[in-house]
């Protein structure tokens, strides 16, 4: 049985990215169970002697934000049962919203170890994102570009305690 981690954050902020990125080719599979967790996929990430499984949760994609903060929280706890950690991702162009807060709130009350990412920093943007970041008191962020696959090396060394 592999460890497993958990990609959480609000919509938009990139989770399924960096699960592609984790993943690559490798994709699992699809497992929906509704009511408690939508459209979770989970996936095998094998680097140097780390191997683990990642899982991305989604489907509230279409939702509007001001409904979703009790609905989601269900659905990371749910997703955080029997994980080993989980990755925070937050966006540094968007800036931190409520949602996020309220999602680092709930992460700072769990047991899981919880790595923070800040994503879609490339070059210069996205610095004020990463220092906004450090208020939400999960510690120092990883700052990545799942998209353009930098900060991999910095994730994996944050993930090595972990896994
Ligand atoms: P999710 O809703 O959290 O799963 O987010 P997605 O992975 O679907 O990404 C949401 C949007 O952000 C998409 O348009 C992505 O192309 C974009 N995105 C994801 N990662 C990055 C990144 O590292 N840099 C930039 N600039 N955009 C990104
Ligand atoms: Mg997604």
């Amino acid at each position: 049985v592999l460890p497993q981690v958990v990609i959480i954050g609000r919509p938009n902020v990139g989770k399924s990215t960096l699960f592609n990125r984790l993943v690559g080719r490798k994709l699992a599979l699809v497992d929906d169970q509704p009511g408690v967790t939508r459209d979770r996929r989970i996936g095998d990430v094998s680097l140097a002697r780390m191997r683990f499984q990642i899982i991305d949760t989604a489907g509230w994609e279409d939702e509007d934000e001001a409904t979703l903060p009790g609905r989601m929280r269900n659905q990371t706890e749910a997703s955080l049962v029997g994980a080993q950690g989980a990755l925070f991702v937050i966006d540094s162009r968007a800036g931190l919203t409520p949602l996020d807060e309220e999602i680092g709130r709930w992460l700072r009350a769990q047991k899981v170890p919880v790595v923070l990412v800040v994503n879609k920093v490339e070059g210069r943007s996205g610095q004020d994102g990463i220092i906004e970041s450090y208020s939400l008191g999960l510690g120092e962020p990883v700052a990545i570009s799942a998209e353009h696959g930098e900060g991999m090396a910095d994730l994996f060394e944050a993930l090595q305690p972990i896994v």
